[in-house]
C-alpha cells in the first residue's frame, strides 16, 4: 500500500520488516511505532491532522488485515480423537482398512430379534411396556398372589440386595403396574432382562430375556390363550405352529399351563433338536388369578384375562438352531458376527 505522507510511508516500510519476524503476528498493532505516530497528530498544524490522521487509520486497517490473513492460514487441521474408532480417525475414509460390518459394530442377535418379536405384536395390537431390573417383594411375590412364607416362593432362587430389592426372575413383576396403569381391554407385552441362581449349562444361563404377555378384558378364556400364542409364534417362524399345553401350576395363573410347540425342525416327526418327541417347551401360561386381578384394582368378576411368559434366548436358539444359550451374553464376536 502506497502512503502520501513520507513519515508514514517509512514507518509503514519498518512495521512491514518487523511484522515478518514476528512471532506473534498479533504484537504488531501495540507496536510503539503505530503508537507514536498516532503521538504525531497533535504536533502537527491543524489543517494537516485530518489527512495524515486518515492514513494512519488506513495503514492500521492494513496491519489488521495482515494479521488475520497469518492467523487463518495458521491454523492447523483440528484432529478429533474417537477412541471409540476402530480405525485412524485422521485417515480418509478411502484410505482406511476395510472393516467387516462387525467391526464397525452391530446390534446384539437378541435385540434384533426382539424388535421382530415385538412388531408381530404391535400388528396384534399389543402394546410394549418396559421391565425394570431391580424391583420390591411387593412386585416380585406379593402383588402376585404369593402370600408371605408360601412355599412357591422358594421356587424361585433370586438375588438380593442388601436393601432387600429383588433382581426380577420373571417379567411378571410388572403385571400389576400394567392393570393400575392401562385402560381395560388390557394387551400388553413387556419384555425385560431375568435374573435367575441357575447352575449354568448349554440350556440354562443366570441372565436371560423374558416376554411376559397380558390380556385382559370381558369374556376372555383359555381359547384366546392358545390362540393368541400360535398365531404369534407361525409368525415368528413363519410356518404353521402346532401348541400343546398341559397342566402346570403358578400362584399367579389358575388355572395354569406349561406349553410346547411343536418342533420347527422335524414339524412334530421328532429330531435331535426336540429329543424325538416332536414337540419344544417353551415357556409358562395361564388365565389371571382372580386375586392377581383384584390386588391390581380389576374386579375378576366382570373381567378375565391371560397371561405368559417366554424366554426370548430360548425362541432365538430355535429359530437359528444354536446349541448353547451361554454364547449369547459371552462377546464372542466370532458368534455375534454371524448375525451382523
Ligand atoms: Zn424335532
Amino acid at each position: 500500500m502506497e502512503y502520501k505522507n513520507p513519515e508514514i510511508a517509512e514507518v509503514a516500510k519498518q512495521l512491514h520488516e518487523k511484522f515478518a519476524k514476528l512471532k506473534d503476528k498479533r504484537a504488531i498493532l501495540r507496536a510503539a511505532e503505530l503508537t507514536a505516530l498516532y503521538d504525531r497528530i497533535k504536533t502537527l498544524p491543524p489543517d494537516e491532522r485530518a489527512s495524515f490522521g486518515k492514513e494512519i487509520n488506513e495503514l492500521k486497517k492494513e496491519l489488521e488485515s495482515m494479521v488475520r490473513k497469518s492467523v487463518t492460514s495458521n491454523l492447523s487441521p483440528v484432529t478429533s480423537i474417537d477412541v471409540t474408532a476402530p480405525f485412524d480417525m485422521n485417515v480418509k475414509p478411502e484410505n482406511r482398512p476395510k472393516l467387516l460390518p462387525a467391526e464397525n459394530g452391530s446390534r446384539h442377535p437378541l435385540m434384533t430379534e426382539l424388535d421382530i418379536i415385538l412388531d408381530i405384536f404391535y400388528r396384534m395390537g399389543f402394546a410394549a411396556v418396559e421391565s425394570r431390573e431391580l424391583d420390591d417383594d411387593y412386585h416380585m411375590f406379593g402383588s402376585l398372589n404369593f402370600p408371605k412364607d408360601h412355599p412357591a416362593r422358594d421356587e424361585y432362587d433370586t438375588f438380593v440386595t442388601d436393601e432387600d430389592l429383588v433382581a426380577p426372575a420373571h417379567t411378571s413383576i410388572m403385571q400389576n403396574r400394567v392393570f393400575k396403569s392401562m385402560e381395560i381391554p388390557i394387551r400388553a407385552v413387556i419384555p425385560g432382562r431375568v435374573f435367575r441362581n441357575e447352575d449354568l449349562d448349554a440350556r440354562h444361563e443366570h441372565t436371560f430375556y423374558q416376554l411376559e404377555g397380558v390380556y385382559v378384558d370381558k369374556g376372555i378364556h383359555a381359547g384366546h390363550l392358545v390362540a393368541t400364542i400360535r398365531a404369534w409364534l407361525s409368525s415368528y417362524y413363519e410356518r404353521e405352529i402346532k401348541i400343546k399345553i398341559q397342566p402346570f401350576y403358578f400362584p399367579f395363573t389358575e388355572p395354569s399351563f406349561e406349553f410346547a410347540a411343536s418342533c420347527i425342525f422335524c414339524e412334530g416327526r421328532g429330531c435331535n433338536v426336540c429329543s424325538h418327541t416332536g414337540w419344544i417347551e417353551l415357556g409358562g401360561c395361564g388365565m389371571i388369578h382372580p386375586n392377581v386381578l383384584r390386588e391390581g384394582g380389576i374386579d375378576p368378576a366382570k373381567y378375565t384375562g391371560f397371561a405368559w411368559g417366554f424366554g426370548i434366548d430360548r425362541l432365538v436358539m430355535l429359530k437359528y438352531n444354536i446349541e448353547d444359550v451361554r454364547h449369547f451374553h459371552s462377546g464372542n464376536l466370532k458368534f455375534l458376527r454371524q448375525f451382523a
